[in-house]
């Protein structure tokens, strides 16, 4: 694809190009984006999306890469890194961030203000644009539980300007889905709740330590591969299946987690795509759920 023309893109935001997206993703794995851009701002991430979409270019946001599976041979078109735009205020009735704020700045930074919420979210890589998109939380708790308002770029034929700060209670969000419909997030005000830093800290410590014995948290993942169906733990119903422990080359269905697919060292896309398949079909043949994947995978453009 050549480069667009109708907008001087150096001008909006650093662009890099054919960047490998691997070291931008907890699996470590994936091909080199034709466009790789890094706006600093919100108004600079707005306006470079206005201008993509103006040139047809396709592309893809990317915040921390917790949850994404991009392809070997990469993408061609933009990918839209958010991780510098990483401002936290402090603002009523809790912290307002921007979208490359990081999920452990964001736990930190509120525990450390003796403010209760997002407390959930420790131990969750990744940053608070890549969270609203997935409605990241645990159980039935998501980070759109605290959110008082949140400031979108919106796509579509639209006149004039196409930034729009929501409350909350316009937003449709489900359990892991923010149902964004190809909003991006520019910003957010989340509501949070006062507490002391010491009770804050030792719901998060609890938390983690149950984290740490149950989750390969030291080896390469994306978290959990599918989500949970009603009433049920796709972890449960993949380890009933006896996935525990099998590979397709490097990638391996942890025996610690089964829902947690790790990169041994070397894993491709193509090795995950293919356990994710066994994966599913293990589950349908075993109990006749079909599972739902939590896990983005991306297809080659
Ligand atoms: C060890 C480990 C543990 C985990 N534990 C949990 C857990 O307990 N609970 C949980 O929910 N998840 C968990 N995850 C998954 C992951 O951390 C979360 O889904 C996290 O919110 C992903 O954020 P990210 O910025 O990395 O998203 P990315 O992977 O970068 O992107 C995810 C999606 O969001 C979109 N996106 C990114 N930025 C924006 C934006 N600004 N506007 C609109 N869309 C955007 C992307 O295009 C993509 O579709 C875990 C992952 C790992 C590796």
């Amino acid at each position: 694809m050549s480069m667009p023309s109708s907008a001087n893109y150096a001008d909006l935001a650093p662009l890099r190009r054919e960047v490998p997206l691997a070291p931008f993703t907890t699996l470590g794995i994936g091909g080199p984006a034709e466009f790789f851009f890094e706006p600093q701002k919100p108004e600079q991430l707005a306006d470079l999306l206005t201008a993509l979409e103006a040139d047809g270019t396709p592309f893809r946001m990317l915040g921390g890469g917790a949850n994404t599976l991009f392809p070997d041979e990469g993408l061609r078109g933009a990918v839209v890194h958010t991780g510098g735009m990483r401002r936290l205020f402090r603002d009523e009735p809790g912290l307002r961030a921007w979208p490359g704020v990081t999920l452990p700045a964001l736990v930190r930074s509120a525990m450390e203000l003796g403010l209760a919420g997002v407390h959930q979210l420790v131990g969750v890589p990744g940053q608070v644009g890549g969270a609203l998109a997935m409605n990241a939380g645990a159980s039935d708790w998501g980070i759109w539980d605290q959110v008082e308002e949140v400031t979108y770029w919106v796509p579509g034929p639209r006149e004039g300007l196409k930034i729009e700060a929501h409350p909350a209670a316009e937003c449709q969000p489900r359990y892991r889905d923010g149902n964004l419909q190809g909003a991006v997030v520019l910003e957010v005000l989340l509501r949070l709740e006062e507490s002391t830093k010491k009770a804050v800290k030792q719901a998060q410590d609890n938390l983690l330590r149950r984290k740490n014995q149950s989750q390969p948290v030291r080896l390469a993942s994306a978290g959990c591969a599918f989500k949970n169906p009603a009433q049920d733990a796709a972890g449960r119903l993949l380890d009933q299946a006896g996935m525990k422990g099998k590979r397709c080359g490097q990638a391996e269905v942890s025996p610690l987690h089964a829902n947690f697919i790790v990169n041994l060292g070397g894993a491709t896309a193509q090795d995950v795509r293919a356990l994710l398949e066994q994966m599913e079909a293990a589950v349908l043949a075993e109990s006749g759920v079909q599972l739902e994947r939590e896990l983005q995978v991306v297809t080659p453009t």
